[in-house]
């Protein structure tokens, strides 16, 4: 477990931490683990978890923790974790945070990556954002995919999602301060945080987070 390279992308909704996870799996060879992006998935599929999870989905709160805590640890089982993961989106509480730690093993986790960015951004970036609804890849709304509504990278539906509206942009943000900000001193008191400035173009943002990895010897 300890040889895996796991990296927990963390910050506020629309810091990029999708964009950057991805980058991160090609790069590296590991698994995206997103449970926003599961959850989403299990909604659009309209299974049993889909259909109890969707109304906390659109009010922008979080779903239970044992529910994504087994939703984590089941996807830990899928050989494409052999290498390692790129956690987005979670651990999002401590309890979160406590369970991956009992998960992974002491060690188990590389690097937590905060990637730090103003409100005012997040509402402007959001407001604007497409996703695929296949495969999660983000988009501009002038964006050709996202007008065309065809994804580039799998085909899927280019759509916006029903929490990426002004009240729940709000209410989403009030979570994150509420319970995930006290996830940094948790990774701080580690050793094992590093914080990146959001505020930037994504390919200065992604050579700030290579060469954190390259500094610590993780790349
Ligand atoms: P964002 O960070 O942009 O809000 P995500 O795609 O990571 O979006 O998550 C979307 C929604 O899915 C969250 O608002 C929440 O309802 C639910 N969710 C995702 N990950 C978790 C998690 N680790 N714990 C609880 N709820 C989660």
């Amino acid at each position: 477990m300890t040889g895996q390279l796991n990296l927990v992308v963390l910050g506020k909704q629309g810091a990029g931490k999708g964009t950057q996870g991805q980058r991160l799996c090609e790069l590296h060879g590991l698994a995206h683990i997103s449970t926003g992006d599961m959850l989403r998935a299990a909604v659009a599929a309209g299974t049993p978890l889909g259909r109890e999870v969707q109304s906390v989905l659109d009010a922008g709160l979080l779903v239970s923790d044992e529910l994504v805590n087994q939703l984590v640890a089941d996807r830990f089982k899928e050989p494409d974790t052999a290498k390692g993961a790129v956690l987005d989106g979670f651990p999002r509480t401590t309890f979160q945070a406590q369970a991956l730690e009992q998960l992974l093993g002491e060690g188990g986790i590389k690097l937590c990556i905060s990637i730090e960015i103003a409100n005012d951004l997040v509402i402007q970036r959001l407001s604007s954002r497409r996703i695929c609804q296949e495969c999660g890849t983000s988009y501009k709304d002038t964006d050709v995919a996202a007008i065309s509504g065809t994804c580039e990278v799998c085909g899927g539906d280019v759509v916006q999602r029903s929490d990426d509206k002004p009240e729940a942009i709000q209410k989403r943000l009030e979570t994150f301060d509420r319970d995930t900000l006290p996830l940094l001193s948790f990774y701080e008191s580690r050793g094992i945080l590093v914080k990146v400035n959001g505020n930037q173009l994504r390919e200065k943002v992604a050579a700030d987070i290579d060469g954190l990895l390259h500094g610590r010897g993780l790349a």
